[in-house]
């Protein structure tokens, strides 16, 4: 059982995850030879299954980072390709195609890369491994193969062979071993032989006495020895085996011995030769666990420095403060549920009142200036007799028909206008700002998907009563569109209240007045296209239509200015007037109200909106306030199920480094603490590699 090697192999695995690949190199075993030396071949037999890129313009541009994992578990052999996110490829074939593809996406230009491709196989007859194949040397760069090619595939397998890796050496039989371009490479940086497997393949291609020499070869003598195979299926049987290719190895072997076995004085046990792909399975398996033993205790304690070091970092960074993306979350909401909290005790009855009351004023003040400051024509038409200006309002009949029914329509006016709707509108669309501020302020507001889940759990609590909230104002305020009972107090609040309504309304005309001026040049300019527009007004001057070029010396755009500031004009008189008035004695009771339609207007809607907020403070906001932080509660678990947890947590760059940390020295606790169990089963036995 080499149970080093997978202990390491797991390790190493576990390392990668978190991108500490780097903290230990455990040793591998690499594989080097010139093109067609039979280095595909070699591999393909010991895992037992063609897999490996082939074609006669195949050049191998990338190392591939073999992993075999000893699975008894697996039901059938199987490759993954950690890098892709492929897992579990069943079918030998395209874990071929999928090698040529990530072969050839090396550019040519760049020749090769030392990036390497992943790729882990599992299967229940394979040893736990860890090899690399490298592309094969060669020899003369071909026609359309740039010079350098040959260069930078040395370069490459130089940068691989160095200690503790386990060099395999492959060298054909029938080629002259001095000139194994693989043996002179291993020899280069493995002059002692200690670490190279030297492996002879196509023993049945030269004679048993010529195979023999160059097993027991002396010119580079290996302490791990040389290993004659034959990788390849004599051709009868090729057909057969492919078909079935989980027993390539069985068919190798078989033949292998067959061969082996009917030189007996030359292979025989008693020639003191290896031969055999599994002799040299066995062999690789050796040695490599030798090598992993050899380097635990330096692994430990690179680990254990790394720890400590992460350890360190986790004191000085974060104090040794917990964090879980589960508990950010906690503590995001927590927060934010504390925030809101606070916000609804600020916001009640009376914030939505004065909401509301402001969104009617503004209803009062159309309604004024729809009944009375700018009297439409056809009222003209309908009581041609009546006194027709608000200015003769003063000295009008306090039964006047007309100024009564006028009241009376504004005042209905005003009821009828969707105040459920209104209120409602408001309402939401207040709290729903004030919500999307508290999600501003909150860490939330790192969190774009979730700050939007929760706006949106808003809007739904929201939308959800407000049809009903706005038909129950509307039933309410019923009684008001016919009789809005006014009671005294009622009636001088509301002329306090719009005495300060019609002089901001009359501040806001003088502004619009001033910024006018300042856009026309001076107030001496406005005041000059101010005349002409009176006095074409009244007929004194005669202006044909909007011409493009104006008239009186006036551009048409200056004209336009001048008619606007006439109507400010006239609107800014109106209202001084009506201030006078509702200051005035007459306004001061409730029974002069046809002459103060102004303080009646404000009335009624006080008394609309203090009605609509009784049923909108019950309906909705005390509705909402109850039921949106468990709206956003289900919202966010929904949001975060399948992994959202994660990604939330970690889209905020400082939990995300914390994550990380902690991530990191969790696990290098668990590598260490598997690694101590490896040292408590009599693993380092520490020394170089096995002898062969
Ligand atoms: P690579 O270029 O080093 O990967 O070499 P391959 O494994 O592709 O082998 C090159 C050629 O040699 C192929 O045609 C193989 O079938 C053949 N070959 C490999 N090993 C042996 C062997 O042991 N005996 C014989 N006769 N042919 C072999």
């Amino acid at each position: 059982m080499m149970y080093v090697t997978k202990r390491m192999i797991e390790i190493r695995n576990l390392l990668q995850k978190v991108g500490q690949s780097n903290t230990v190199t455990l040793p591998s075993i690499v594989v080097i030879g010139s093109q067609s030396s039979g280095k595909s071949s070699v591999l393909e037999a010991i895992v037992g299954h063609e897999f490996l890129p082939k074609g006669s313009n195949m050049i191998t541009r990338r190392p591939i980072e073999l992993t075999l994992v000893n699975d008894p578990e697996a039901r059938t052999d199987y490759g993954e390709f950690p890098d892709l996110g492929l897992s579990k490829v069943t079918d030998f074939t395209l874990i071929q195609k999928t090698l040529t593809e990530l072969n050839q996406s090396v550019p040519e230009s760049l020749c090769v890369t030392d990036d390497p491709i992943r790729l882990i196989i599992h299967s229940p007859r394979i040893p736990d491994l860890s090899l690399i194949d490298l592309p094969g040397y060669i020899q003369v760069a071909g026609e359309n193969q740039p010079r350098e090619l040959k260069r930078k595939i040395s370069e490459l397998c130089d940068k691989y062979i160095r200690g503790p890796n386990i060099i395999l050496a492959i060298s054909a039989a029938d080629t002259d071993l001095a000139n194994s371009t693989a043996l002179q490479a291993s020899r280069r940086v493995d002059p002692r032989g200690e670490r190279t497997i030297g492996v002879i393949t196509k023993m049945d291609l030269v004679d048993p006495d010529k195979g023999v020499a160059i097993l027991t070869d002396r010119q580079y003598p290996l302490r791990l020895g040389y290993v004659g195979v034959i990788s390849k299926l004599p051709s009868q049987t090729g057909s057969l085996f492919r078909r079935e290719t989980s027993n390539l190895l069985a068919g190798i072997s078989r033949n292998e011995k067959a061969f082996f076995n009917s030189y007996p004085s030359e292979f025989g046990p008693e020639s003191g030769v290896n031969t055999g792909t599994m002799t040299l399975r066995k062999k690789l398996m050796q040695v490599l666990e030798h090598q992993m033993s050899s380097k635990l205790q330096e692994t430990t304690e690179s680990i254990q420095r790394e720890l400590e070091e992460t350890t360190y970092q986790f004191k000085v960074q974060y104090n040794e403060q917990p964090m879980s993306a589960e508990a950010y979350l906690a503590a995001s909401l927590d927060d934010f549920k504390h925030q809101f909290h606070e916000y609804t005790s600020s916001f009640g009855r009376a914030q939505l009142q004065g909401l509301l009351k402001s969104a009617l004023d503004q209803k009062v003040l159309d309604q004024l200036a729809a009944r009375y400051w700018n009297r439409p024509v056809e009222d003209l038409a309908i009581a041609p007799h009546e006194p027709d200006t608000i200015a003769d309002l003063p000295k009008a009949d306090p039964n006047s028909p007309y100024w009564h029914r006028q009241l009376d329509t504004a005042a209905s006016g005003l009821s009828r206008l969707g105040v459920g709707r209104l209120a409602a509108t408001v309402a939401a669309s207040t709290v729903q700002s004030n919500i999307d501020k508290l999600l501003d302020k909150s860490s939330f507001s790192k969190h774009p998907s979730a700050r939007r889940v929760i706006s949106e759990a808003a809007s739904t609590v929201l939308a959800d009563r407000s049809y009903a909230t706005s038909d129950g104002i509307e039933i309410s305020i019923k009684p008001y569109k016919f009789d809005p009972d006014i009671q005294p107090n009622e009636w001088n609040q509301g002329r306090e209240h719009v005495v300060g309504l019609l002089q901001t309304e009359l501040d806001q005309c003088q502004a619009a007045m001033k910024s006018l001026e300042n856009s026309v040049g001076g107030r001496k300019k406005l005041k000059e296209v101010i005349s002409f527009v009176d006095k074409a007004r009244k007929g004194d001057i005669v202006v044909e239509g909007d011409h493009p070029s104006g008239a009186g010396g006036f551009s048409s755009a200056l004209l336009a200015r001048g008619r606007e500031a006439v109507f400010l004009r006239d609107r800014a008189d109106i209202i001084n007037m009506r201030i006078q008035a509702a200051k005035s004695r007459k306004c001061k009771t409730l029974d002069n109200k046809y002459y103060c339609p102004e303080v009646f207007l404000d009335a009624v809607a006080t008394k609309l909106a203090q009605t609509a907020v009784l049923f909108l403070n019950v309906e909705m906001l005390n509705d909402f306030y109850a039921r949106f932080p468990r709206e956003v509660e289900s919202k966010l678990r929904e949001h975060m199920a399948a992994g959202g947890l994660e990604r939330f947590a970690r889209e905020d760059p400082k939990v995300r480094r914390h994550l990380d940390l902690i991530h990191r020295k969790e696990l290098l606790e668990l590598v260490l603490a598997k690694i101590e169990d490896l040292h408590r089963f009599g693993g380092g036995s520490g020394g170089g590699a096995a002898a062969g």
